[in-house]
C-alpha cells in the first residue's frame, strides 16, 4: 500500500485527501453512512489537540463536566431560532426499552438547551456568576453530504458554555476564546487563521454575535476551524438563567458558547500535506520522530538495535515523541515512505556505519530529499532533535502563511472577484447588506468567511452594489 502513489493534489484534492484520510490510518468509514471510526493513528493525533486546548481553558479559569446525550425534544423548541436551524439535522429517539417513549429524546447536536435547564437550577445569585464549563463530547448532526473528519455525522469536539452577569463579560469571553482558538492554531498546529466576526447570516441558531477561525486548505479553499458564540440573552430567556443582582433585582443572565471539533484535524491534512503524504506539525504528530534501524546480518542488526535503543530512551526522558520502527520483512525504504505518507516531522535512520562513526542521520519530512537531510554526532542528538523540530514547526507556519499571501486577492471588480474565488480568498468591502451577500453567493458560491478582527480602516466601495463601506470582509468557496 505505501509503495501506491496517492493521486496528486492538484489533479484531483479531493480523492488525495479521502484517500490519505484512510491509507494513514487516521480514520475508516463505519456501516453507518456519515459516520467514521477514528483509528488509533488518528485518535491520538485529536489527544494532542485536546491536551493543548484543555490547558488554555484551565489556564483560563474553565473547568470540565459532563451533560448527558439524550435531550427532552421541548428543550430544542424552546428557542427559537435554535429550532429552526437545528431541526432538520436532529436525530430522534422513540423507543427505549422496548416501549414507545411518552416525550420523544433528542440526541445531542449541541449542549445549550441541557445546559441552559442546569444553569437555571444553579445560579441564584451574582456571586453564583460567571460560571465557566467546558466538555468534551460527541455531538450528531443529520448531515447529507459527508467526508471523513471535515463533516460527519457523529464527530467529536469540546464545547464550553458560560454564564455572566453583564453583556461586556460575555463579549470579552466570547473573544478571549477566539484570541484562545487562534494562539492554538498558530502555535500548536501551524496554521495561520483569520480571527474574524461572522455575517448575521452565517450566524449560529440562536446566537447574537458568533466568531470564527477561518484557514486556507491547500486547494485555497476555506475552512471554518472553531467558532465563538455570544448567544445574549436569548437562552437565558428561553430557559429561565436567572440571578438576583447586588440591588436584589431578578436579571436574565448573558451566555455564550464555543467550540472546535476533529474537524480541524482535517484542516491540519488539508493545510500542511503534499502528494506524498501528510506533513504533521511537531507539537501535534503523535511520533514526532522515528527511527528506521537499517541493517543485512543478524550482527549489525544486534548492533544498530542497540544503538536505537539508546537513542530512543534518551529521547523518551527529554518528552520526545518517539518510536522504532522494529517491523520485520520489510524494507528501510518501505518504512521510508510508509512514515512519509503518515507524515512523521522527522525519520532517523541508524546503519552499521552510523554505529562505527558515532552519528545518526536525521531526516525532515517537509524537506524532501538530500536538502533536508543531515548527519549529526550520537552525544547531544536529543538536543539536535528538539532544535530540528522547532525548525520544522516554524517552516510549516511560514509555508502555510506563504501560501495564504499568495492565494488572497483583492479584486478591484465583481469580474475579477468571480476569478479570484477560483484560486483563493478575496479581500473586498463589503457593504453590510445581507442581499449583496446572498447575491455573491448565488452569482460566484463564494460565501462570506468572516469580517477579519484586524480591518485597514477608511471606506471604499462594496464589491457587490459600490455603496460606501467601512469594512473589509473575506470571501471565498468552503468546506
Ligand atoms: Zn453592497
Amino acid at each position: 500500500m505505501a509503495d501506491m502513489k496517492l493521486p496528486s493534489r492538484t489533479e484531483d484534492f479531493s480523492e488525495w485527501y479521502n484517500q490519505l484520510v484512510v491509507r494513514a490510518e487516521l480514520a475508516d468509514y463505519a456501516p453507518v453512512r456519515g459516520c467514521m471510526i477514528v483509528r488509533p493513528y488518528g485518535w491520538a493525533m485529536w489527544e494532542n489537540v485536546t491536551a493543548q486546548l484543555d490547558r488554555r481553558f484551565k489556564a483560563t479559569g474553565h473547568v470540565n463536566a459532563a451533560f448527558p446525550m439524550l435531550i427532552p425534544q421541548s428543550f430544542i423548541s424552546k428557542e427559537q431560532s435554535h429550532v429552526a436551524g437545528f431541526s432538520p439535522e436532529l436525530a430522534v429517539v422513540t423507543h427505549g426499552g422496548g416501549e414507545k417513549l411518552e416525550e420523544p429524546l433528542v440526541i445531542r447536536p449541541t449542549s445549550e438547551t441541557i445546559i441552559g435547564w442546569a444553569y437555571a437550577k444553579w445560579i441564584q445569585s451574582y456571586r453564583d456568576l460567571p460560571v465557566l464549563i467546558n466538555q468534551w463530547n460527541s455531538v450528531v448532526r443529520w448531515e447529507l453530504r459527508t467526508k471523513l473528519f471535515l463533516r460527519t455525522l457523529e464527530f467529536f469536539w469540546q464545547e464550553g458554555h458560560t454564564a455572566h452577569a453583564t453583556f461586556e463579560e460575555a463579549e470579552a469571553e466570547t473573544r478571549q476564546m477566539l484570541d484562545i482558538y487562534t494562539d492554538f492554531a498558530v502555535n500548536e498546529a501551524a496554521i495561520p487563521v483569520i480571527p474574524g466576526k461572522k455575517s448575521p447570516s452565517e450566524r449560529f441558531a440562536g446566537a447574537d454575535a458568533t466568531y470564527s477561525i477561518e484557514a486556507m486548505m491547500g486547494d485555497g479553499k476555506a475552512l471554518q476551524s472553531g467558532t465563538s458564540h455570544n448567544l445574549g440573552q436569548n437562552f437565558a430567556k428561553a430557559f429561565e438563567i436567572k440571578y438576583l443582582d447586588k440591588e436584589g433585582a431578578l436579571q436574565h443572565c448573558w451566555t455564550t458558547s464555543w467550540g472546535l471539533s476533529t474537524r480541524f484535524i482535517g484542516a491540519i491534512i488539508m493545510v500542511h500535506g503534499d502528494d506524498q503524504g501528510l506533513i504533521l506539525p511537531p507539537r501535534l504528530a503523535p511520533y514526532q520522530v522515528v527511527i528506521v534501524p537499517i541493517f543485512k546480518t543478524d550482527e549489525e542488526k544486534a548492533l544498530v538495535f542497540e544503538t536505537a535503543k539508546k537513542i530512543k530512551e534518551q529521547l523518551v526522558k527529554a518528552d520526545v515523541r518517539v518510536k522504532v520502527d522494529e517491523r520485520e520483512g520489510q524494507s528501510p525504504g518501505f518504512k521510508f515512505n510508509d512514515w512519509e505518507m503518515r507524515g512523521v516531522p522527522l525519520r532517523m535512520e541508524i546503519g552499521p556505519k552510523d554505529v562505527a562513526k558515532g552519528s545518526v542521520v536525521l531526516a525532515r519530512r517537509d524537506k524532501p530529499g538530500k536538502e533536508g537531510k543531515t548527519f549529526v554526532s550520537q552525544e547531544g542528538v536529543v538536543a539536535s532533535v528538539q532544535e530540528t523540530l522547532v525548525t520544522i514547526q516554524q517552516a510549516l507556519f511560514d509555508r502555510a502563511l506563504e501560501f495564504r499571501n499568495a492565494h488572497t486577492f483583492e479584486p478591484k471588480n465583481l469580474q475579477e472577484f468571480g476569478d479570484v474565488v477560483e484560486k483563493g480568498f478575496a479581500r473586498s468591502r463589503w457593504c453590510g447588506e445581507s442581499s449583496c451577500e446572498d447575491r455573491i453567493k448565488e452569482t460566484t458560491k463564494a460565501t462570506l468567511r468572516c469580517i477579519p478582527m484586524e480591518q485597514p480602516g477608511g471606506t471604499g466601495a462594496c464589491i457587490f452594489c459600490g455603496k460606501d463601506s467601512n469594512e473589509v470582509a473575506i470571501f471565498g468557496k468552503a468546506y
